[in-house]
């Protein structure tokens, strides 16, 4: 994997004939109460009040010749506006939404698709014509207003899908209704866009059994996440994630019972 353009809101790299930008939505500050133990009570008495800092980070594939696509798209002005700076970063990566066809969902909370309308309530996209979405994330989609224009758009994906050439859905269930990473095989590295397994990642690699308040079914959402480091420290594939921190990419190290996170461009 080779870097290309490392600027405040905009990765990227090249792997194989593909080109990868990790684009930074903006963050949002939230309850450390949120990481929650396996018996399900605040994960830490000393830690009450503390806040910690969520990266909101969209991934845009393209492959040499071929159509961008984007997968998820932040959270638009639904939220905190900390969030919602998406353009930004496609400004700083010399990218244009109006270039965009194709976006991909992990699955449909509002830090992931809203960035769809601008917080001036306008099309951010102008040139969509569909939204891979997995299908049992289609129900949750428009949950909250604004969105109904876009339900047209829709197609429903699952497990094992290819998606785009060279892209396969992968369930990531326990998080959301739905919840699916995309595998990219560039034939140089294998990169899992891997959504919401992951919140807060200073706490989760360390202590990998600590779930996330906001996680549907957090048994399943613990086993996903087990599973899913355990398989990307064997097989060395990149884990690629919205709340990975920035740029939010990197190879999964196991220590001892739990992992360490190398974060793309950083020297362990
Ligand atoms: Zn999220």
């Amino acid at each position: 994997m080779r870097i290309d353009a490392h600027t405040q809101n905009a990765f990227g790299c090249t792997s194989g004939a593909w080109t990868i930008w990790s684009l930074s939505d903006g963050h949002v500050d939230l309850p450390a109460s949120l990481l929650q133990d396996p018996e399900g009570g605040p994960q830490d008495a000393t830690s009450s009040g503390a806040m910690v800092r969520l990266s909101v980070n969209c991934f845009l594939i393209q492959h040499e010749g071929g159509d961008p696509t984007l997968i998820d798209c932040g959270a638009g002005g639904s939220w905190h506006d900390t969030m919602g700076h998406l353009g930004r970063a496609f400004a700083e990566a010399g990218l244009s939404p109006a270039s965009l066809r194709t976006l991909l969902f992990t699955h449909a909370h509002s830090d992931h698709i809203h960035g769809l309308v601008s917080r001036a309530g306008g099309e951010t996209f102008p040139n969509l014509t569909r939204l891979l979405i997995p299908e049992a994330a289609i129900a949750t989609f428009d949950a909250e207003a604004g969105l109904s224009r876009f339900r047209r758009l829709l197609t429903p994906i699952r497990d094992g899908d290819a998606v785009v050439p060279g892209v396969h859905a992968v369930a990531l269930p326990g998080h959301a209704a739905g919840h699916t990473g995309y595998r990219l095989d560039t034939g140089e590295e294998t990169i899992l866009i891997c959504g919401d397994i992951v919140h807060v990642p200073a706490r989760q690699f360390a202590r990998p059994s600590l779930t996330w308040a906001y996680d549907d079914d957090q048994a399943t959402a613990r086993t996903t996440r087990l599973r899913v480091l355990a398989d990307a420290a064997a097989t060395g594939t990149w884990l690629a994630g919205a709340h990975l921190g920035r740029p939010g990419m990197g190879q999964v190290r196991r220590v001892g019972d739990a992992y360490g996170f190398d974060v793309a461009g950083q020297v362990r």
